[in-house]
């Protein structure tokens, strides 16, 4: 089947007597047994109960399939947050002195946690550039045992060579994590390019409407199962109520992510046909240095546009300030259009040196275009810039 038709049926079986159409929210924290020989059934994995909702939740197990037929994956786990699925990843395939290569340019909460909390526990990080990632085999080391990168990254959205990646891992026995947040498994499909597991943060385009925090994983049931263990040693998992949320927001993913598609593509060519805007960064744009492997791995280039003001801060400030539909706020993925200044936050505090590192300026904008009419949101920025 097709994502729309998986999407609104996939894990929507379990009915009890009442039928109803949609999976309930089964906010409850346990399940009763009749028998102990049921119980005993339960642990021996011979019995489709449940038990305890920090285990397994019919709510939690009607989403996952949906996110595991979304990415054509055999498992899919729920959690709390993005980062409690990156956690619980590292956590359950990781051992102290294990070497985990990572994109130097990646999301900040995952670069903390390799520096600051795993580190704590002899897990060895070794942040590698863009062009250390193009040749992957100069990378992987005897002690490397994961490859966690992104593509587009944020906020120039750089792309990686997700198959290459992929290759070098798996002829060297390592294994490779994508955090596919900004692409979606609509535009961008890991696991049948040969990435292991795919990360997702649930809280952006998979929910797509600000209110729910979550996290995804998908790939094979060997790599999962270690992670489903960890979840419920570290207790990652996500609440009832918000899985019912994130459910019913994956039932509009395909239609949502073809127009933030469209309309982020309206508005990085305004953008580029623009003087007062120096450059536009959108992987849809032949201008952007990754656009070639973009057009590859991807069947759509996302909602995410970045433009640069002369690197000037004050006119940016200036842009930014102005806005009236567009709203200040951090995060993306939603239905409402969100601008951010990445030197205030992703890249807040770097020096100089780091926001080179990370192809950053100080007059750099980055934009989550949501499902407004796009001519609004153009007309939105064409009034700011004017200032
Ligand atoms: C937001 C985000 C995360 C973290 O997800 P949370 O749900 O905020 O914990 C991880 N990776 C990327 C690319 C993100 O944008």
């Amino acid at each position: 089947m097709k994502f729309s038709t998986e999407l609104i049926h996939a894990g929507e079986t379990d009915r009890g007597v009442a039928m109803p159409l949609t999976t309930p929210i089964y906010e409850t924290t346990t399940f009763v047994f009749d028998t102990a020989q049921e119980v005993v059934d339960y642990n021996q994995g011979r019995s489709s109960k449940y038990l305890y909702s920090r285990y397994d939740n019919p709510t939690i197990v009607s989403v996952e399939r949906k996110v595991a037929s979304l990415d054509r994956g055999e498992s899919a786990l729920l959690f709390s947050s993005g980062q409690g699925a990156t956690t619980t990843i590292l956590m359950a395939h990781l051992k102290a002195g294990d070497e985990v290569v990572c994109s130097a340019a990646i999301y900040g909460g995952t670069l903390h946690l390799l520096e600051d909390l795993l580190a704590k526990f002899g897990v060895v990080p070794r942040f590698v550039t863009l062009d250390d990632l193009a040749n992957p085999d100069r990378v992987i080391g005897p002690r490397t045992r994961i490859v966690w990168f992104e593509s587009p990254i944020n906020p120039t959205l750089r792309c990686v060579d997700v198959k290459r990646v992929a290759d070098a891992c798996r002829a060297r026995g390592v294994m490779s994590v994508i955090d596919n947040t900004f692409a979606s498994p609509i535009n961008q499909q890991p696991l049948a390019m040969g990435v292991d597991l795919a990360m997702q943060s649930a809280t952006k385009y998979l929910n797509g409407h600000s209110d729910v925090t979550g996290g995804v994983v998908t790939g094979s049931k060997a790599l999962v199962d270690p992670i489903a263990k960890a979840r419920r040693q570290l207790g990652t998992v996500m609440d009832p109520h918000p899985a019912y949320a994130l459910g019913r927001g994956l039932k509009t993913l395909p239609l949502r992510v073809a127009r933030h598609n469209a309309n982020a593509d309206a508005v990085a060519q305004f953008l580029a046909r623009d003087k007062r805007v120096t450059c536009v960064f959108y992987p849809g744009l032949a201008t952007h240095p990754d656009h070639a492997i973009a057009k590859r791995q991807m069947t759509g280039f996302g909602g995410m546009v970045c433009f640069d003001l002369d690197g000037s801060y004050d006119r940016a400030a200036r842009v930014y300030d102005r806005l009236k539909i567009i709203r200040r706020a951090a995060s993306l993925g939603g239905v409402e259009s969100l601008i951010s200044m990445p030197v205030l936050t992703s890249q807040w505090g770097h020096t100089d040196a780091q926001l080179r590192e990370a192809g950053v300026t100080r007059g750099m904008l980055r934009l989550s275009v949501g499902l407004e009419d796009p001519e609004d949101v153009i007309a939105d920025l064409d009034q700011a810039l004017e200032s």
